[in-house]
């Protein structure tokens, strides 16, 4: 099989190529396509050999896409114009442009249309009136095309992939194989009886079945304890003190997360997990109570736990990238948040583009 040549549509730091990789799929990316300054000089660090356009997708002509003479097209559309927390703006979110454009290439434009495409995007995208838009050109297209919402355990992602000609049109549901116990609870209802922090007795059930699944890796696999310098990713007191209820503590043997986004190491709540590093405590024992002690106890109280945040590389380890994935040194702790926060996990790509070949 000759190599197929890919198209990476808002690459970002390469998650996409990651998965390719992994998939053992003969091919090469031929073009990656960005405008995140940060993104792009860490994806060039990676991959100094693909060719990678600073630019946006609908400043690109017609004859720069023909000229690339791609088979497929991998891409990850900018997910807030769909999130549920966003404002929901959907095709009129100036976001959703350029994958509007790209829809506009496709039916008729392009001198040759690709053979596979997968998308990527959020829960929320699949209600769209922009995967409504997506729809009617695959079929006019004449696409075969598949939908999934996936759920590492709880957090649903939405995934599309295409080729030639229509197939099953609703959301299927698919359990892939991983290893990344990375969930998010953007979907969690709030409602029953407070028993500790500020979680429900429903909370902490949905919590613990999903740390009894034991086909899933404990975080301890993921943490990197060779690193000299985690004090500096300790929580500082006075984020301890304002935001102890709200955070979602996780312990090393744990089996879940929430879902890491880009606020992570900045903002606090629901940005994703924080660490117990000292587990002789009983988290419990430290929560109980907590609002009835004097700011100075809470405080000695909160510091037993030695709460600290994921540090970049365990979340890229929880995302499936490889050991050889870094960052150039001049990139900050929280950019290395933040556009951690914007990529994917890398194993559920990979089988996805398996499974996209295979059809
Ligand atoms: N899959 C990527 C992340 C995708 S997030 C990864 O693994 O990192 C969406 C990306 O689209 C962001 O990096 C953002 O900079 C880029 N982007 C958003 N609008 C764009 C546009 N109009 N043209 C090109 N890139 C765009």
């Amino acid at each position: 099989m000759q190599p197929l040549r890919v198209l990476e549509l808002y690459s970002g730091i390469g998650g996409m190529h990651y998965a390719l990789k992994e998939s053992s799929v003969p091919a090469e990316v031929v073009a990656a396509v960005d405008v995140n300054t940060t993104a792009n000089e860490i994806y060039k660090h990676n991959f100094p050999n693909t060719p990678l356009l600073p630019k946006t997708i609908e400043g690109m002509m017609l004859q720069d896409f023909d000229k690339l003479n791609f088979d497929m097209i991998l891409m990850s559309p900018p997910c807030q114009p769909f999130t549920r927390i966003g404002l929901q703006g959907d095709v009129a979110d100036p976001r959703t442009k350029s994958f509007l454009y790209i829809l506009e290439l496709l039916p008729s434009r392009l001198s040759k249309r690709p053979r596979f495409i997968l998308l990527e995007n959020v829960k929320g995208f699949e209600t769209s009136a922009a995967r409504d838009a997506l729809l009617k050109t695959l079929r006019e297209c004449d696409y075969r095309f598949q939908e999934f919402l996936i759920s590492p355990t709880s957090l649903l992602f939405y995934w599309q992939i295409m080729e030639g000609f229509p197939m099953s049109e609703s959301p299927d549901s698919l359990t892939v194989p991983h290893n990344n116990p990375t969930s998010s609870e953007c979907e969690r209802e709030k409602s029953g009886t407070i028993i500790f922090k500020l979680e429900t007795e429903q909370e902490l059930e949905r919590k613990r079945i999903q740390d009894s699944q034991e086909t899933v890796r404990r975080l301890q696999d993921f943490l990197q304890e060779d690193e000299e310098d985690l004090d500096q990713y300790l929580l500082p007191p006075k984020t301890l003190l304002r935001y102890a209820l709200l955070m979602d503590v996780v312990q090393p043997s744990f089996r879940r997360s929430v879902c890491f986004t880009k606020g992570y190491g900045h903002y606090v709540e629901g940005t994703g997990s924080v660490l117990q590093a000292c587990v002789d405590v009983e988290l419990e024992s430290v929560f109980k109570n907590l609002e009835l002690l004097s700011e100075a106890d809470k405080l000695k109280q909160l510091l037993q736990l030695k709460l600290r945040y994921f540090t970049p590389r365990e979340i890229a380890n929880l995302m499936g990238f490889p050991a050889d994935f870094t960052f150039p040194k001049h990139i900050s702790v929280k950019q290395q948040y933040r556009v951690l926060g914007n990529s994917l996990n890398v194993h559920v790509v990979s089988h996805l583009i398996r499974l996209m070949i295979s059809k």
